[in-house]
């Protein structure tokens, strides 16, 4: 959602604290200003009413009685998180605005600054971010046949970015978007009439055009990544994957307002080193939990048994970009299938894997400076659990593992570092006391025994007065405004010796300090503040140490997120029964015994089927069956078993001989864009024409009931003359799978030798149609369209006519050339109803063509 907030400055700020307020606030457009006074974050203004209505808090008002009263909503401060969560998760940009010096009897206003801008793309806050999902900001720049696109999950450093140079820019873009789905956009404002047409859930944050330019944003990202040139980062000549990624750095720095050393380090990607899935793609194929398939039945889901969030964000990414280098897949392979013939050592390492928490987030943390003590002690149980599991890797043999063991890096010195430093329970602030273990600063110990010797002398105290004064009530007590202090009830006034002085006096009772109690309690409250100062001083330091060392930590979460990726793999191909595909540089996709890996696990019996399709003898296949007869089932199944393979997946399947894919295009079921103004047809239309014009030989495309969106003869006249297309031109004799309820299309594999007709097996028994789910050679004989929508429910009347409707038009064969033969009486002179058929509209329309 795009924010534009007004003010509401038709008042003249009423107090110096409000001019305050709004001079802040102008600083920050398109965020709502959460206003720290005392202990609340207060909202002013439009911010008020937006935010209370969003928070569901009351809304009052600020000066009521002046005649211009200030809309206000507040929230105490140490509920705010829950408060602001709710915010940005509904897509709003918060910002922070805290007091940065003490409030005293002297200062009226105390002064204030943005500590802060929390944004969807750019929080931190455990309750922002999903532990199984990055949390990506995506920059976008350029126009026109250049374009820049990075995108950045500040949350682990993952920094990835590209440029396109070409007409289509744009939709490129758009495919990356889909890939990495991020929280948050930001661009141009330049662009804004060209992102406004992009359907998202992303918060859309438009910025300065400045910001982009190249100049700017190159400065920035040597600077960020402390490099004279960036070459080194494959970003020579990249000048737009340059002014996206600069832009995405000034973000960071702009709402964290502090130094964010883990991004050190970019990758720059060409879109072709990876499989490419577009976004229809992503959704039809379900891989992922996208905008488009929120069922919760994704691949993803049925792979996912990672036991860390590293892993699965990592498992996440694989699936939406496979690999197509051969030796990388191959590499995976191996270890997934090692990881899969060791039960016992792979369920160790699952166990151990259970045990670690998130270091990669950790270490954003640390750099951020967002980490609290028990965090860090956190870090140090993960640390502790290492040395275990590079033992338990040490069991291996193939290469990735063998790698992995050899490069562990066990952090050792930083777990001893954390476990001298930190004590066992500290608290979860940063600013409160016992952080620090003792025995770590001998200062430290010196204040902590000063400060208990002082409270033990102070508690002896008590027992002496008791005795002096006869006084058995008397009691020595504390509080934060008077300090300690001696109480003693009214009944006992008159035992009250001469150095006792009067502090406070209460309804029952009387305090007095005395001067050596006096003395005693300087000594343990200046102890104890200097405690608190130094063990933040302390804290501060063990995080800069842990800080800079942040890229070995990065190494470390990678390695777990690899063991743990590979070992859910296998895990999962170990409980489904899946098996080691061959991939290979040829044409050829032989697949025996294939299953959907989504369908078979939502639990019914799966009937398995072959396929062979190659680029020359069998490349293009036409499949013919009834309705619900498992065209769509089979044409899916062939693309995932692809992309489960090229991601280092096991696939379900007896076997699997399969070509190296570049892309995989699908065209499948009636996704009508109405939101974006494109009719379910255009939108089948235009998807078709990006597959025909990008397809190349080593894609694979798959083409459900193309051309079923329009008239009957129409869509079969496109789907033929598609399909022939497909066929004939050399350069795109990408493998096609093309299921179809048009029969006459497989008369075209007498025309064009690459063409082979499949069917789904069914067969009737006593009028009713029972489906096989076997894919057979061959044609099938009817549509069987009635009998499915009979066994749906239509009324039997219904049923009934359809079937007489069909009888007429059967006599309507389309010849060889793909051209409808002209037929009379298609509507029975009997029928009732009184208007224009449709079938007669479309007998016209032939006719007049
Ligand atoms: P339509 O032409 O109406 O789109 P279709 O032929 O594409 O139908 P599918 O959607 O592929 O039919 O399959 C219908 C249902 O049949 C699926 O939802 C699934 O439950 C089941 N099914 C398909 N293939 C198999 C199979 N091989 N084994 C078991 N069940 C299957």
């Amino acid at each position: 959602m795009t924010l534009k907030f007004t003010m509401s400055t038709t008042e003249k700020p009423l107090t110096p604290m409000l001019r305050q307020y709004h001079e802040i606030k102008k600083q920050y457009p398109g965020t709502l200003l959460f206003f720290r006074l005392g202990d609340f974050y207060e909202l002013f203004f439009d911010d008020a009413i937006i935010a209370s209505k969003e928070m569901e808090i009351t809304l009052t008002a600020r000066h009521k009685d002046s005649g211009s009263p200030v809309p206000m909503c507040g929230i105490p401060y140490h509920a705010a998180i829950g408060y602001i969560a709710k915010l940005v998760r509904k897509g709003f940009r918060i910002a922070i605005c805290d007091q940065t010096e003490e409030a005293s009897a002297q200062k009226k206003l105390v002064k204030r600054e943005v500590v802060r801008v929390i944004t969807p793309g750019t929080a931190l806050e455990s309750q922002l971010l999903e532990s199984k999902h990055n949390n990506f900001f995506a920059s976008i720049c350029g126009a026109g046949e250049g374009m820049g696109f990075a995108v950045l999950d500040l949350s682990t450093g993952d920094f990835h970015t590209t440029e396109f140079k070409s007409e289509d820019a744009w939709q490129k873009v758009q495919e990356q978007l889909e890939v990495f789905s991020p929280k948050e956009l930001i661009y141009p404002h330049s662009l804004e009439p060209l992102i406004k047409s992009y359907q998202t859930e992303a918060t859309k944050t438009p910025l300065d055009d400045w910001l982009f330019g190249y100049e700017y944003s190159e400065g920035l990202l040597k600077n960020q990544l402390n490099v004279a040139t960036l070459d080194g980062f494959g970003l020579k000549q990249k000048n737009y994957a340059v002014a996206a990624s600069g832009a995405a750095i000034y973000y960071v720095n702009e709402t964290q307002k502090g130094s964010a050393a883990h991004l050190s380090e970019i990758n720059y990607f060409e879109p072709n080193e990876f499989l490419l899935l577009d976004s229809t793609t992503l959704t039809n194929l379900e891989l992922i939990d996208t905008e488009g398939n929120k069922k919760g039945a994704s691949l993803l889901s049925v792979l996912d048994n990672t036991n860390t969030g590293m892993g699965a964000r990592l498992l996440r990414q694989w699936i939406v970009r496979p690999s197509v280098k051969l030796g990388e897949i191959e590499t995976r392979l191996d270890a997934v299938g090692e990881f899969k013939l060791s039960n016992i050592k792979r369920d160790q390492i699952r166990q151990r894997l259970e045990l670690l928490a998130d270091v990669e987030r950790l270490a954003g943390k640390i750099t951020l400076n967002r980490i609290n003590p028990r965090e860090i002690n956190s870090l140090r149980q993960t640390i502790e659990a290492l040395p275990l599991l590079k033992n338990l890797l040490g069991n291996f043999q193939t290469s990735l593992l063998q790698t992995l063991h050899e490069n562990f890096d066990e952090l050792s010195d930083l777990g001893t570092l954390i476990k001298t430093a930190i004590s066992d329970d500290p608290p979860a602030a940063a600013n409160e006391p016992g952080i620090i273990r003792d025995g770590f600063s001998p200062e430290l110990d010196e204040l902590r025994n000063l400060a208990r010797s002082g409270k033990s002398y102070i508690a002896a105290i008590e027992a002496r007065e008791r005795g002096r004064t006869g006084i058995n009530s008397l009691k020595v007590k504390f509080n934060n405004v008077f300090g300690y202090f001696l109480e003693i009830s009214h009944a006992n006034r008159d035992k009250i010796p001469e150095d006792y002085e009067r502090k406070q006096t209460l309804v029952n009772a009387e305090r007095y300090t005395t001067p050596e109690l006096k003395e005693y309690e300087t000594k343990v409250l200046g102890a104890e503040a200097r405690i608190i100062e130094l063990e933040i001083e302390l804290f501060k330091e063990i995080r800069i140490k842990l800080a800079n060392e942040v890229r070995r930590l990065q190494g470390v979460a990678k390695t777990i997120a690899l063991i743990d990726v590979t070992t859910s793999l296998a895990e999962t191909a170990a409980r489904k029964g899946y098996s080691r595909p061959v991939l290979h540089e040829g044409d050829e996709i032989e697949i025996k015994q294939g299953r959907h890996p989504i369908v078979e696990s939502l639990g019914e019996r799966f009937i398995p089927n072959d396929l062979n399709i190659n680029n020359t003898t069998d490349r293009l296949l036409i499949i013919t069956g009834p309705n619900m007869g498992g065209k769509s089932v089979y044409l899916k199944q062939t693309a995932l078993i692809c992309v489960m393979a090229q991601m280092g997946s096991f696939v379900p399947a007896a076997s699997a001989k399969l070509a190296l894919l570049d892309r995989i295009f699908t065209r499948v079921g009636a996704a009508d864009n109405l939101a974006r103004g494109r009719s379910t047809f255009m939108v089948e239309m235009t998807e078709t024409a990006n597959i025909l014009n990008t397809a190349t030989p080593r894609s694979l495309i798959l083409l459900d009931e193309v051309g079923r969106g329009t008239a009957t003869f129409d869509g079969l006249s496109i789907a033929w003359a598609i399909a022939e297309y497909l066929h004939d031109h050399a350069f795109h004799s990408a493998k096609t799978l093309f299921a179809t309820h048009y029969h006459e299309m497989t008369e075209l594999s007498k025309l064009c030798p690459g063409v082979k007709n499949y069917q789904v097996a069914v067969s009737e028994s006593n009028g009713e149609i029972i489906f096989l789910r076997k894919v057979i050679e061959g044609t099938a004989s009817k549509s069987y369209g009635i009998d499915v929508a009979k066994l749906a429910g239509l009324p039997k009347s219904v049923v009934e006519r359809a079937r007489e409707i069909l009888t007429n038009l059967e006599l309507n064969e389309l010849d060889l050339t793909g051209k409808p033969k002209f037929a009379k009486h298609l509507r029975k002179p009997s029928a009732k109803i009184n208007q224009l058929s449709f079938f007669e509209g479309a007998a016209d329309s032939s006719e007049n063509s």
